[in-house]
């Protein structure tokens, strides 16, 4: 094919992306038009390049003649004309505008022969969806780059129906000659990693919203669980506009589904231009001052009773318990009366140990109930906390009902964070979000490529899948269907999700009853 023995690429827009996706296609042999006709784009997108490749010559990690080599493999344009042949590529990164990427792309198509494949590199428009206008759609598939691209790993390579079966090997082949990890990803709206990403940054909204913790707690919380940032510092980075109008494409595409309706918040912060780190303020604040309050020093854990409490709760977590070093014997006997001073079971619903005398301090699973009317019915404090942070193996616990001082002995060296008595608390609420997000992929994405996707787009500690192996299917069946008594359909948990805890060896789906 003509365009195979070609190493020339056009990359059309010189934006964030664009300048990314040309730079690391450069630094990997190819040789480069990026063609942007807005105002000066097309050489501010060539300077920055050029400015990351000085840095790497200052900091030793590019000698100055290779620079030379590839800066002069690199040529920016407002338009098409220094573009000698027919290219073996053109990847369209121009604004994320469906007539403008249309009218680009049939023009794309009748500019060069059918040698040459088109990619965009949209993150929020299905392929299909660019396809429609095109002679032949089979040219066009989707390469969705991350950002920062000379950093992020992961290309998902997205084909429609359309899209031809030579289009998506040459795909693989160009991402993988890129020094990337290309992973196939369905064409719907928000592709894989987006989608999975849905639950993230939405149920972190309704957190806030709905005053169960700030956005400072809920990030804290995330990142205690190994986020590498919570999912408002997360939002701030990205834009909250370029945000919102990604939770927009796809809600609108998915014809209103619920699950991934925006927020009013986010339509709020958009509207005073507090769109993030860009603009100095978004759900945190940027600016210079110097009368910020400086952020206190931790104070140091509180001496832990290491006796006198009783674990309870399934093997894995009692291991995980003991794993973070937490205290208390671990045992599913009755606890002995007398000086038990403190009794966790992350089971929910189980009766208080009736013999504990009622200086015991019950420790239950906050997540699938509310323990403020337990503690009514049971006539003592009840402390509520989240059992997957301690399978997760968290630096951080939530807790609500009772705060008393030892609270923070019973959790102790894990940070404790109060929240509102609320099912779900904040990680269990998300990740069981997001691990049910992954499982509703049509046609079924092989879990392996799932993860892998999350882990290298959006650098998670682990994906989905490995969530639901560490937190169990039936835990993450329970909170979603307790979640879904208060906050309606969009928790409703997926068929494959049920049948997962099915499989687990407990009670069948009717004998647990809750779900
Ligand atoms: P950007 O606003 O930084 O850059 C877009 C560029 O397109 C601008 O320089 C603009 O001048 C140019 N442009 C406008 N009309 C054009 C035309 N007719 N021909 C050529 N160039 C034109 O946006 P971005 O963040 O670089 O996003 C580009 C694409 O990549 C969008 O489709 C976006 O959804 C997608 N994307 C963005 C990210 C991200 O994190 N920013 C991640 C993945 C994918």
């Amino acid at each position: 094919m003509a365009g195979m023995t070609s190493s020339t690429a056009v990359v059309v827009g010189a934006g964030t992306m664009g300048r990314g996706i040309a730079q690391v296609l450069v630094e990997s042999g190819w040789r480069v038009h990026m063609v942007d006709p807005m105002g000066d784009a097309a050489a501010q997108g060539q300077e920055a390049v050029q400015a990351a490749w000085a840095r790497a010559v200052a900091r030793g990690r590019l000698d100055a003649a290779h620079a030379a080599a590839l800066e002069a493999s690199l040529d920016a344009a407002p338009d098409y004309e220094r573009v000698e042949g027919p290219p073996a590529w053109v990847i369209e990164a121009a604004s994320e505008d469906l007539e403008l990427k249309r009218r680009l792309l049939a023009e794309l198509e009748s500019r060069w022969p059918a040698g040459t494949r088109l990619a965009s590199n949209t993150s929020s428009l299905t392929i299909a969806s660019l396809q429609g206008g095109l002679r032949h759609p089979e040219r066009l598939g989707g390469l969705h780059f991350f950002n920062p691209v000379p950093r992020m790993a992961l290309v998902e390579v997205i084909a429609s129906p359309a899209t031809g079966a030579a289009w998506t090997a040459a795909a693989f082949d160009l991402a993988r000659g890129l020094g990337k990890t290309p992973v196939p990803a369905p064409d719907r709206p928000g592709f894989l990693v987006n989608r999975v990403m849905r639950p993230f940054y939405a149920e972190a909204l309704r957190l806030v919203e709905e005053e169960v913790a700030p956005p400072e707690v809920v990030d804290a919380v995330m990142e205690g669980a190994g986020f590498p940032m919570g999912p408002f510092r997360l939002m701030d980075l990205v834009g909250i506009d370029v945000n919102l109008a990604v939770t927009a494409a796809v809600y609108a595409q998915t014809f209103g589904e619920d699950r991934y309706r925006p927020h009013p918040r986010q339509q709020m912060m958009r509207d005073l231009g507090w769109l993030g780190r860009k603009r100095g303020r978004g759900f945190y604040d940027y600016r210079p001052s110097t009368d910020l309050p400086t952020e206190a020093p931790p104070a140091p854990p509180p001496e832990a009773p290491r006796s006198g409490g009783l674990v309870a709760g399934s093997p894995a977590f009692q291991q995980a318990w003991r794993r973070l070093s937490l205290p208390g014997r671990l045992s599913d006997e009755p606890p002995e009366p007398g000086l038990l001073r403190f009794w966790v079971d992350p089971d929910p619903g189980a009766e208080p140990p009736r013999p504990a005398g009622p200086a015991t301090l019950l420790v239950v699973d906050g997540t699938r109930q509310h323990v403020e009317p337990l503690a009514a019915r049971w006539g003592r404090p009840v402390v509520g906390f989240d059992p997957a942070l301690v399978l997760a193996g968290a630096k951080v616990m939530t807790v609500s009902g009772y705060q008393g001082p030892e609270v923070a002995q019973i959790f102790a060296p894990l940070r404790v964070v109060p929240v509102e008595d609320a099912i779900g608390h904040v990680f269990s609420r998300i990740v069981c979000s997001l691990v049910d997000e992954a499982l509703r992929f049509r046609p079924r994405i092989d879990p392996a490529v799932v993860d892998r996707a999350v882990e290298l787009g959006v650098n998670h500690p682990r994906g989905p899948h490995a969530w639901l192996g560490r937190l169990g299917a039936e835990r993450v069946a329970a909170v979603l269907a307790a979640l879904r008594l208060v906050g309606g359909e969009r928790y409703r948990p997926s068929e494959d999700l049920l049948r997962a805890a099915e499989r687990e060896p407990h009670a069948s789906l009717a004998e647990r009853g809750g779900i």
